[in-house]
């Protein structure tokens, strides 16, 4: 299965809770960015300019956890900026995981190797380690040689110790198809437990002409995802068609609110209008405003940040989507 039958359970009861409690707006995900810093200073970040206005001020660890509970999301993507430059990443990891939450650990995977015996393997943990392209695309984006080798390296050493490891593809304007075919294809040999794939995010702060438009997105994503269906790609099927241009959906920014050391950051993990002194207050956010048709930001926006919760909402309202969700999740 692409994720552990206890996540599924517990995510499952989590939503069956927050309807029964007759709650339209909830969190599925915190997104917890305990550091900003980061080892690298890649082409389409846009998190480097928030970097560079708050300095080295991190999260502490009792800061991560208390968000952890603030919020009540059953899933934790750390983040960042490299959540393993962190000097408390185990005890945040530890924390999180005796609240039985389940910890997606985002790295770009140089420092993976030597911080493994930092954590321990649990079906709470989860790895997912950063890979735009093969060798010579990954470095050019990550903005020096060596990074390929040494997140793919990482992604060895992690499940020969026993860990989980899932990846995340971005995927940016012009980028060469039979490459990614060929990126999925080794990483599955590999046996990585899931792969995740969404269209490059164009952050105004960057500027760069290396942003996908939505319809190139569609057309790049939509055959890859159609040629390798029965790899294990961890995005539900409905948010799969939505990477292929055949659906359309709402975003839902609300489930996925980002935590770090500014503050709860508003409205969503990819914009920053504004930062929140408490996830109350972020909830009080104006959501109407935001969205393809609401906001021109948001228009070429598709990833799973803002669409997931809302696949996910949109496959428990027809018996045939919870169905297909059902059988992704068996099956893969
Ligand atoms: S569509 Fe949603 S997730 Fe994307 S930028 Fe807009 S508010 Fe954020």
């Amino acid at each position: 299965m692409v994720f552990p039958w206890q996540l599924s359970l517990s995510l499952a009861r989590y939503i069956l809770h927050q309807r029964l409690a007759r709650r339209s707006r909830y969190p599925l995900v915190l997104m917890l960015e305990p550091t900003l810093r980061c080892n690298l200073a890649c082409a389409g970040c846009g998190r480097i300019r928030e970097a560079e206005e708050i300095g080295h001020r991190e999260l502490t660890v009792e800061e991560c956890l208390a968000a952890i509970d603030e919020a009540g999301a059953p899933i934790l993507p750390l983040t960042g900026g490299e959540p393993l430059l962190h000097s408390e990443i185990g005890s945040i990891v530890r924390g999180a995981v005796a609240r039985r939450v389940y910890v997606y650990l985002c790295t770009n995977g140089l420092q993976l190797q030597s911080a493994l015996h930092r954590l321990a393997p649990s079906p709470y943990l989860s790895f997912v380690v950063h890979l735009d392209g093969l060798a010579r695309t990954h470095d050019r984006l990550a903005g020096r040689g060596g990074v390929f080798a040494a997140a793919m390296a990482g992604v060895a050493a992690a499940k020969a110790a026993g860990f989980q490891v899932r990846t995340n593809t971005t995927v940016y304007r012009g980028a060469d198809p039979k490459e990614l075919s060929n990126l999925f294809s080794a990483l599955a040999a590999m046996g990585v437990d899931g792969m995740m794939v969404s269209p490059a995010f164009g952050y105004e702060q960057v500027g760069a002409d290396i942003f996908p438009t939505r319809a190139e997105a569609t057309g790049l994503i939509g055959p890859i995802l159609a040629q390798h269906r029965w790899l294990r790609f961890y995005s539900t099927p409905l948010y799969r068609d939505l990477l292929s241009g055949r659906v359309s959906l709402p975003c839902s920014p609300w489930s996925t609110p980002t935590r770090n050391p500014r503050g709860w950051k508003r409205p969503c993990y990819l914009l920053a209008d504004g930062y929140c002194a408490s996830y109350a207050e972020l909830m009080q956010t104006p959501w109407e405003r935001y969205g393809p048709g609401n906001d021109p930001r948001c228009a070429h926006c598709m990833m799973h940040s803002g669409f997931e919760a809302s696949a996910l909402e949109a496959a428990t309202k027809s018996p045939r989507e919870l169905a297909r969700l059902m059988v992704w999740h068996l099956l893969w």
